[in-house]
């Protein structure tokens, strides 16, 4: 099982990420907890996930959208606890605006908070996992990863290069016992969902009870939002060993979105 193994969590003090941390140390592994929080505001989600853990959980704040910061998250982590074994790139955020009012800087801060933090925790987290010839890297991409919708070019376009960056790493690994696989959920009910209905109802002109229904749940056929646990619950089979052989994958959790 994945019992002791050291797993690095991006974006997991909230959402789909605390769920994955939460599973992963109902499992018994060293988690490590990567936020954005100050120390006080993480004390207290540490302590929350820490209170029925065989191994206490780390906390290791780094702003991502911050290319040092970045670059800098995976080796300190591999300082202290040795190699990564699990690494979940699961931070992002999401900005919904027309193309021709995108701002450039939003943009680029949707890239680098998504895509190149993934490349960075991945680059410095690879030669440990080859060397033990066991690994999973596994990066929470999205149903825009393999579909788009309008007013959200820079996640659309950060979600396919995860994708394309995912397939391309499982190659390189593949031999040596490390598998790359992204997670593709429809909507789940989070702060990053949550906080997007004001901008949603101003870009489409509707209210945002009818964001809701007409914009998030009509594209997902079963009509209900996915649950952060059933994405943790997939993040944890992609780590056990019986799914050695799934590397390269997209996989769906959305509903059946994709199915059409
Ligand atoms: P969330 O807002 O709860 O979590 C996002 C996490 O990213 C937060 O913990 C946040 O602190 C972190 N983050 C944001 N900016 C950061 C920065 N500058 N530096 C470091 N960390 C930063 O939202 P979530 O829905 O749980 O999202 C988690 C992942 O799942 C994201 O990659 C998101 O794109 C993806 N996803 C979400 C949905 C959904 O419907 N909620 C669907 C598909 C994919």
């Amino acid at each position: 099982g994945v019992a002791g193994k050291t797993v690095l969590i991006t974006g997991a003090t909230s959402g789909i990420g605390y769920a994955i941390a939460r599973r992963f140390i109902e499992a018994g592994c060293q988690v490590v907890v990567h936020g954005l929080e100050n120390d006080a505001a993480a004390r207290e989600i540490m302590s929350t996930l820490s209170a029925q853990a065989v191994i206490a959980p780390h906390y290791e704040h780094a702003d991502l959208a911050d290319k040092a910061q970045s670059q800098d998250l995976a080796n300190r982590v591999i300082e202290r606890f040795g190699p990564i074994d699990i690494l979940v790139n699961n931070a992002g955020i999401q900005r919904v605006a027309a193309i021709e009012e995108f701002p450039p800087d939003e943009w680029e801060r949707v890239i680098a908070i998504s895509l190149d933090s993934a490349f960075h925790t991945i680059r410095a987290a690879i030669p440990a996992m080859k060397a033990n010839r066991w690994g999973r890297i596994i990066n929470i991409a999205s149903a825009h990863g393999l579909r788009a919708s309008p007013y959200k070019s820079a996640y659309v376009a950060t979600k396919h290069a995860v994708v394309g960056l995912t397939k391309t790493v499982a190659l390189e690994a593949a031999e040596y016992g490390v598998t790359a696989n992204a997670i593709c959920p429809g909507y789940v009910w989070t702060p990053l969902v949550a906080t997007q209905v004001a901008d949603q109802a101003r870009v489409h002109k509707m209210s945002e009870s009818d964001v809701i229904r007409k914009v998030m749940l009509a594209p997902q056929p079963t009509r209900q939002f996915v649950q952060p646990e059933e994405i943790a619950e997939l993040a944890l089979y992609l780590s056990s060993d019986i799914a050695r052989s799934i590397t390269g994958a997209a996989i769906s959790i959305d509903g059946g979105w994709t199915a059409k």
